[in-house]
């Protein structure tokens, strides 16, 4: 590999907006990688390798490097998944904590996405100058997640929070009106003009659906922004699998009499009981039943 090194910021069409260490390019793919099937969706967050333009021309992606992990919207069986996002660090799960009030399973519903996608994961309380927002700051860490109690009001909290996203590809999802917004403006001042800017040039492109936009940090490291990520679905998961995206069910999946334990009803069931023992949090265990019933009933108006 001889041609520069960058990262996918966005997609804008056919053209990708490409980082490389002192500038942006525009960039296009070239034929060879057009046609290769493993290769064929460039994604944000992707490292490429660039050939530089000859004469009046375009750059183009000669070659994208193999990634860390893909966070992929999966559908329905034959419908081929959708490419969100490559090589993330960490999705931060954000979440208020008052007004709103927090909703624990759509919290458990984001970070079961992260873990289906091996992605590692983590919570955001914001608001906390309104309220301590105890409960859910213990249930997330009884849960096992690590978790950032914020306030993008005051900065309360950030002195933890911005170590973590320093040099690091970060992506931040949760409900409208938990302070996404504010938070990102509190971590670099004109975030969400920039994000938003680029957010808008994606829409006007070829794709009605937006994508992941990568925006860079001042202090190092990326963001990413996935616009309406945290109202999808957690379709093409498998029912089986969903135990395992669990933290504190994970280890105990072993342990049911029977190797296909669904964790219902079946006799002998470590995870149940670990719930009657107090060990695993009754609402985290209802947070799965409710998601299995989801899995395990097809839907069919998933888009
Ligand atoms: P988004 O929809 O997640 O982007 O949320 P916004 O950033 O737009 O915030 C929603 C509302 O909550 C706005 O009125 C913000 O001013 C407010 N807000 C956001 N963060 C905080 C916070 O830490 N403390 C307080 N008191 N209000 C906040
Ligand atoms: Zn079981």
């Amino acid at each position: 590999m001889t041609g520069p090194v960058g990262t996918v910021m966005a997609r804008e069409g056919h053209t990708y907006r490409v980082a490389m260490d002192d500038r942006e390019v525009q960039a296009v793919l070239r034929g060879k990688v057009k046609r290769s099937e493993a290769e064929r969706k460039v994604v944000v967050g992707d490292r490429v390798h660039l050939d530089a333009p000859e004469e009046g021309g375009t750059w183009t992606i000669a070659a994208v490097e193999p990634r860390r992990n893909l966070l992929e919207r999966r559908v329905p069986e034959g419908r081929g998944n959708r490419p969100v996002a490559s090589n993330l660090d960490r999705i931060f799960v954000l979440t208020s904590a008052i007004d709103p009030e927090p909703v624990p399973q759509l919290v458990d519903r984001l970070l079961v996405l992260a873990e289906a996608n091996e992605v590692l994961a983590a919570v955001i309380v914001n608001k906390i100058d309104l309220d301590p927002g105890a409960a859910i700051v213990a249930r997330m860490r009884t849960a096992g997640y690590e978790v950032f109690a914020v306030s993008a009001e005051t900065g309360q909290g950030l002195d933890l929070l911005l170590p973590e996203l320093q040099g690091h590809v970060s992506l931040l999802t949760g409900p409208s009106g938990a302070g996404k917004s504010s938070l990102m403006n509190r971590i670099e001042p004109g975030l969400v003009l920039r994000t938003g800017a680029i957010s808008e040039k994606v829409r006007r492109g070829k794709n009605t659906t937006v994508s992941a936009v990568m925006v860079p940090l001042a202090m190092g490291g990326f963001l990413v922004d996935t616009p309406g990520f945290s109202e999808v679905g957690l379709w093409g998961i498998e029912p089986r699998e969903l135990a395992s995206c669990f933290p504190e069910i994970r280890p105990l999946i072993d342990e049911c009499k029977f190797a296909d334990c669904r964790h219902l009803i079946e006799p002998a069931c470590a995870v149940r009981a670990a719930v009657k023992s107090g060990t695993i949090q009754a609402d985290r265990y209802d947070s799965y039943t409710v998601l299995l019933e989801e899995l395990t009933s097809a839907p069919r108006d998933w888009e």
